[in-house]
């Protein structure tokens, strides 16, 4: 798992040694320790630089609510993200896994850049009225009102991802819903867990966190 200090590549630098030097550079006598040194103090980045990214916005999308925004951390660091959120479950559990269903509508980002980089499938967690039918759903308490989510029958074992665990009302909700649709649930990720549930899980499965408050 992830931990806070962890150093994670950073997107678009060639390590040192594959690069041919400019004619400029050459001879100028810059040891190759060095060099490594420096690309290595570019190319890192941490668990904390990952959380400093999330803005904190109060009262949205209504008053009392702290919203966790993920859009700067996606923008400056979606490489490093992702791979934060790979580091969540081991080689032999990802062997284990077939596809990732993401939650509507951040888990969709998070979870088919991650579908992508592990070469898994991904299956869609929707709002209600978005999938073509033959759906199952599910209804589900939100802090003010309610929600139902949909899902289309399928086989096979999951991760499901969502990019915040607030209430763990939309997990548990999607949790339910891939079992009720024929999958076989093997593990839980956010991206973010506001710790509003101190210990949360689905039957035996921990909620895996990359980032926690
Ligand atoms: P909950 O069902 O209470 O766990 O809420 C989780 C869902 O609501 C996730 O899909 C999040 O995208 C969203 N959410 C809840 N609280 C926040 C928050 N403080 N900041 C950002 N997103 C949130």
């Amino acid at each position: 798992m992830a931990e806070k200090g962890t150093l994670l590549p950073q997107r678009g630098l060639a390590w040192p040694g594959l690069a041919r030097p400019s004619p400029a550079r050459r001879g100028v006598g810059l040891s190759r320790e060095r060099a490594i040194f420096e690309f290595l103090s570019k190319c890192v980045v941490t668990m904390s630089e990952l959380k400093q990214a999330i803005a904190d916005v109060p009262d949205f999308p209504r008053p009392g609510i702290l919203f966790r925004d993920i859009s700067p951390l996606l923008r400056d660091h979606f490489d490093a993200t992702v791979q934060a959120l790979d580091a969540l479950l081991t080689q032999q559990e990802w062997r284990d896994i077939d596809a990732l269903a993401g939650i509507e509508s951040r888990g969709f980002i998070l979870g088919a850049a991650l579908s992508i980089r592990r070469n898994k499938g991904f299956v869609l967690v929707r709002k209600q009225g978005k999938l073509p039918p033959p759906v199952v759903d599910v209804a589900y308490d939100l802090e003010y009102g309610s929600g139902v989510l949909e899902m289309q029958r399928g086989q096979g074992r999951l991760l499901l991802i969502d990019d915040v665990l607030a209430t763990g009302g939309t997990m548990t909700a999607a949790a339910d819903l891939c079992e009720r649709a024929g999958y076989d649930l093997r593990a839980l990720a956010v991206l973010i867990d506001l710790k509003l549930v101190p210990t949360y899980s689905w039957r035996n499965l921990p909620l895996r966190a990359a980032i926690h408050y």
